[in-house]
């Protein structure tokens, strides 16, 4: 055990990638990180986090930004609850005092989960918590040949302890930024690169000739069909939008005016201009684009708000609206 953690230590120290949330122990910009990172590769959240902490420098920052002002930074980026829950959270924090510094604490933030929470304490406070990304799953399955399927809870505590036992208490953030980093760069979801790989020779899925098979999943999220009509009325100078307001995704996000049906067979008065297919994590949504132009002025509306179209970009768009609208 403690030769490969060695190893993967030395590995990371010499391939990682300089990141600028790995040269702070502010647990602010760390957390600001982890929550872009999720679902986001690297060199997609690298720009938001940056245009982020510029907007936000700090958690009192976020706590007193509007709702908007916070969406619109995050807009393109998807999974908007996160930003949702990060801005109520940092409001937790400044009505607490100050930034919770165990992990017991920080689990109670909200939409901080086990792995948010291990990030914080281990790379802010240097807590000996083992962080458990997909990167770190995929390694410890291949490594220790898991069979439990990782997307099980039975499969991520198996993970876990694997990734605890690893861990020299003494370095918990260097490891797990190790761990992590191996990853994401080296033990990769497809062809991994197993011939330049200092953990080959420890490696049971490599042993064993089945380093595609591992990790093991079991596919049980269900994803849910959703039919959306959407409906652009403008007069060539404004349009409708609509804020989301329900429980449900993109909530705090604006757009076009929505009719959602049961079937892809729902027809409309008149023929869609546009169609899309958009995949979510657990929804497929097939919107089609309705267009009516009105002579000027656009008239109030119950509902919905008469926006310029020069002052569009005011406004977060869910990535769906905006791919209807190029
Ligand atoms: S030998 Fe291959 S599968 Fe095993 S840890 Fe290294 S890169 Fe991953």
């Amino acid at each position: 055990m403690e030769d490969v953690s060695h190893r993967l230590i030395s590995w990371y120290e010499s391939h990682k990638r300089a990141l600028p949330w790995r040269e702070t122990s502010d647990p602010y910009a760390i957390w600001v990180s982890e929550i872009i990172l999720q679902q986001t590769r690297v060199a997609q959240g690298y720009d938001y986090y940056v245009r982020f902490m510029h907007a936000f420098p700090s958690v009192g920052a976020l706590a007193e930004a509007d709702e908007d002002q916070v969406l619109r930074l995050w807009q393109g980026l998807g999974y908007y609850s996160r930003a949702r829950n990060m801005h109520a959270a940092a409001k937790q924090i400044v009505a607490q005092g100050s930034f919770p510094r165990t992990y017991d604490a920080l689990l109670n933030l909200k939409g901080v989960g086990p792995y948010t929470a291990a990030a914080i304490a281990s790379f802010a406070f240097g807590l000996p918590h083992a962080v458990v990304d997909g990167n770190v799953c995929r390694l410890m399955a291949r490594l220790f040949a898991v069979e439990e399927p990782i997307d099980t809870s039975k499969g991520k505590s198996q993970v876990e302890s694997l990734a605890k036992a690893l861990m020299p208490e003494e370095q918990s953030a260097l490891f797990n930024q190790a761990v992590m980093e191996f990853g994401a760069l080296q033990c990769v979801p497809s062809s991994p690169r197993c011939e330049e790989c200092p953990l080959a020779d420890k490696c049971l899925a490599l042993s064993q000739g089945r380093v595609e098979a591992l990790p093991r999943k079991s596919h049980r999220t269900k994803v849910t069909e959703r039919y959306f009509h959407y409906f652009l009325i403008e007069d060539g100078e404004s349009l409708y939008l609509r804020k989301r307001t329900d429980d449900d995704i993109w909530q705090g996000l604006y757009e076009l005016p929505l009719k959602e049906v049961a079937t892809q067979d729902a027809e409309e008065e008149m023929p869609p201009v546009k169609s899309v297919r958009h995949v979510l994590s657990h929804q497929v949504i097939h919107a089609s684009l309705y267009r009516q132009t009105v002579v000027p002025p656009l008239p109030p509306r119950e509902g919905c708000l008469v926006v310029r179209w020069s002052d569009l970009d005011d406004y977060a768009l869910p990535r769906l609206v905006q791919i209807l609208l190029e």
